[in-house]
């Protein structure tokens, strides 16, 4: 693909004065030849909890009305799974303030809404303790969705999502951050034989890729980090630093709730937060000012055996007290304002067509 050019720098200038979109550099792409493999990411999901009574009128499918044909054409779709799903009759874990769960038959409805695999290190994944864990990975398994990033041992949670095509073979890493309130649990962090997500750590980082790098052509990193309707914070700046020097090749991250930066570090592009994709709370946006980030990217990854080649980003608005559960597609000037704010670090060498962003790394 080849990256649409500008006439002239002058109208390039024009066009930020004006309108104020992105627009790309004057830089000449030669298309890297071979095959490539499209893996579309999404963020925070699940149906359950405040929408509840939304669920019960319009059933599981409503919310995808609106973001289904932007998860097709692609090879594989992955999410950050952030809520269990689990039967009646298992107990919440003691103390969670606020523990949202799936009943069962969500699985089957993500299977055939296309998702591939689940990304469960995050701080909900045992909201129904160890027993909640396991229910959620033996409903997504059974439906044919896999997970990672999670499991009933370290080394499961640690284990990586493998998806290959066309030759082409990626490896995709989960883990949660270490945060002190989960980590004086006792419990969240999967260590040994002890069930839990895989812990976000230089060691665990630095050996896992090693290892992964000699497996597959490609390796994701899929961090859960930052603080929840907040910018990016000073820790996911320096993980990046520290993820992209293990010679990771992508960083696509979750969390905030909100639709964060993207940023080129060290060669390595980082897409800090997807915000939140299906999902069951009205959130916080109107509290934390953060109304202007209250979108969901749908990430179009394209990757060949050197790395990845273009990235598509397509933003949905997903302020559920607006949008009731069904997230809308981005107008033009929704689009222009977020992408204006969060693709700022790229120095507008992006495109944008249609409401989709395009970023071409080759
Ligand atoms: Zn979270």
């Amino acid at each position: 693909m080849t990256k649409r050019m500008y006439g002239t720098s002058a109208l390039c200038l024009l066009m930020i004065v004006v309108v104020g979109a992105g627009c790309a550099r004057h830089r000449v792409h030669t298309q890297r030849p071979g095959p490539f493999v499209t893996i579309t990411f999404v963020g925070d999901t699940g149906e359950g909890d405040q929408a509840q009574d939304f669920v019960k009128q319009y059933g599981l499918r409503k919310s995808f009305e609106n973001v289904r044909a932007a998860l097709k054409n692609t090879d594989f779709l992955v999410g950050n799974g952030e809520t269990p799903i689990a039967d009646e009759n298992v107990p919440p874990l003691p103390g969670q303030p606020w523990h949202p769960k799936q009943t069962p038959e969500v699985a089957k409805v993500y299977a055939e809404e296309g998702f591939t695999a689940f990304n469960l290190a995050n701080n909900h994944c045992l909201d129904w303790g160890v027993t909640g864990l396991q229910q959620t990975i033996k409903y997504l398994t059974d439906a044919g969705i896999k997970t990672f990033g999670a499991g009933m041992t370290e080394a499961d949670a640690r284990r990586p999502l493998i998806l290959s095509k066309n030759g082409v073979k990626v490896g995709v890493l989960g883990y949660f951050d270490k945060q002190k309130k989960y980590d004086e649990l006792g419990m969240w962090y999967a260590s040994g034989d002890q069930p839990g997500v895989a812990l976000l750590s230089e060691a665990n980082l630095r050996d896992d890729v090693a290892k992964l790098k000699t497996q597959v052509d490609v390796v994701v990193i899929f961090p859960h980090w930052g603080a929840n309707y907040h910018a990016v914070t000073k820790g996911q700046q320096s993980l990046a630093r520290r993820i992209a020097a293990t010679g990771a090749n992508l960083v696509v991250g979750s969390h905030s709730h909100t639709a964060q930066p993207v940023e080129v570090v060290d060669r390595v592009p980082v897409l800090y937060s997807l915000g939140n994709f299906i999902w069951h709370s009205v959130g916080l946006y109107r509290q934390s000012k953060m109304e202007d980030f209250a979108y969901t990217l749908v990430a179009r990854i394209e990757i060949d055996r050197q790395g990845v080649r273009r990235i598509l980003l397509t933003p949905f608005w997903s302020d559920n007290r607006q949008v009731k559960f069904v997230s809308q597609p981005a107008t033009s000037s929704q689009a222009k304002k977020l992408f204006n704010v969060i693709l700022k670090p790229l120095n507008n060498d992006w495109d944008l067509e249609n409401q989709t962003a395009v970023i071409d790394l080759q």
